[in-house]
């Protein structure tokens, strides 16, 4: 436990400082004791915690111990069992005290003259707090959260081996390079990103108290992809191309993120083990063992099992007319009957059957036929109605222009 003086809290939630009125019709006729006092309370009540005045309480600052309740914090401070009892009723709906966490910080605020608690503090997160009010009369128990200045920032950037260097490269958090992987997932294969291809980006950055607590929520992209432009502008909570076709399709385009392909749909392959002409009727993705491995769309799981030839695999059933099969897993993560939604982990990579190596061979279905899924034009989800996409063309119109005025490539 750390005795925090008030001079020194910075960590709490500090939203800003307190203006001190000073009556200056009197200064005339002020003493300078009193001046002086009104000058040391100028210096030191300058902080808020959660919004409540600070200098009127003894902070004191800890960090929620392993294995342990709120109540036996509560009670090692001399908060009374009937407050706690109290206190755990009023959380209901508001915080579930049982999701404390330990390690996550907590500030406890003590009345100056009888020491008793009036406040205990818990920080979520960077930003949300709950607070334990046994200040009034009855308790009460609620959520601040700091306040959050929003920026729109553009960036760009070339690829030369991953997207993940590339966004850094441009002075993004890697972050967004998954990001980006997920605006895409149903246009762009990014096992088959080039050096070469372009993408610029209009996101969100989040401030907090001058400092960056986060950046994402793609606002609008274009990514070029072996010569070909990929746009993405988020509207009414999805993203849809430069003519409003939504983005979000039936099919991810790849079970694996960022693997790459180590062998194609193939009619005429030569075996790597057996030595002769047997077709490859899947598309393998090499990845590192324990990979996850994702459902490329919504389904049922169909098999879940193991051959000598699959390894440990399992099967789903997207609709009548689309099944897909996931071999050589290390670990099977679903069972047969289970539903599983788009992008939900099944499997993990491995290379258990007929494998040189740890990958993933994809099998695609349509009608009962096996065939290369990367050659399909594949459903997309529900395109916008005609009015609906007006609005959309006036919200696109204005997020390319924001977009435009950032350049690919930056000279540096
Ligand atoms: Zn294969």
């Amino acid at each position: 436990m750390k005795k925090v003086q008030i001079l020194a809290l910075v960590a709490a939630c500090i939203v800003g400082i307190a203006a001190l009125v000073l009556n200056t019709s009197k200064t005339g006729e002020e003493t300078s004791v009193s001046k002086e006092s009104v000058a040391i309370q100028a210096v030191t009540c300058q902080h808020m915690v959660c919004n409540i005045e600070a200098c009127d309480y003894e902070v004191e600052e800890g960090v929620i111990p392993n294995n342990s309740f709120l109540s036996t914090i509560l009670q090692g401070y001399g908060v009374a069992y009937k407050t706690v009892i109290n206190l755990v009723e009023k959380s209901k709906g508001v915080f579930d005290v049982k999701k404390i966490r330990s390690k996550q910080p907590y500030y406890v605020l003590k009345n100056k003259e009888n020491q008793e608690v009036d406040y205990f503090i818990y920080k979520q997160n960077t930003t949300d707090f709950v607070v334990f009010d046994m200040a009034k009369k009855g308790t009460t128990v609620y959520t601040y959260e700091k306040p959050v200045v929003i920026n729109e920032k553009a960036g760009s950037g070339v690829i030369v081996s991953s997207l993940y260097e590339a966004v850094e490269e441009a002075g993004m958090t890697s972050s967004m390079a998954i990001e980006l992987a997920g605006v895409f997932a149903w246009q762009i294969d990014f096992t088959r990103v080039q050096p070469g291809d372009e993408f610029k980006v209009l996101y969100e950055e989040r401030i907090c108290e001058g400092e960056l607590i986060g950046t994402g929520n793609v606002q609008s992209a274009i990514l070029t992809n072996s010569g070909k432009e990929f746009h993405a502008y988020l509207f009414n909570g999805g993203y849809y191309d430069e003519n409003g076709k939504p983005l979000e399709s039936m099919f991810l385009k790849s079970p694996v993120e960022f693997s790459r392909i180590s062998s194609k749909f193939n009619k005429r392959r030569r075996h790597p083990i057996k030595k002769r002409i047997i077709p490859h009727l899947g598309t393998d993705y090499a990845a590192p063992k324990g990979t996850p491995i994702i459902a490329v769309a919504d389904g049922v799981v169909t098999k879940s099992s193991y051959t000598g030839g699959n390894g440990k695999y399992v099967k789903l059933k997207h609709s009548s007319i689309y099944e897909t099969q996931y071999l050589h897993m290390s670990k099977r993560g679903v069972k047969v009957g289970e539903h599983v939604k788009q992008g939900e982990v099944i499997g993990y990579v491995g290379s258990t059957g007929l494998a040189t190596g740890p990958h993933v061979c994809f099998r695609f279905w349509k009608n009962g036929v096996q065939v290369n899924h990367l050659r399909q034009d594949l459903p997309a989800a529900d395109p916008l109605d005609e009015a609906t996409l007006s609005l959309f063309h006036v919200e696109r119109k204005d997020l390319r222009i924001r977009l435009d005025k950032t350049i690919f490539s930056p000279e540096l």
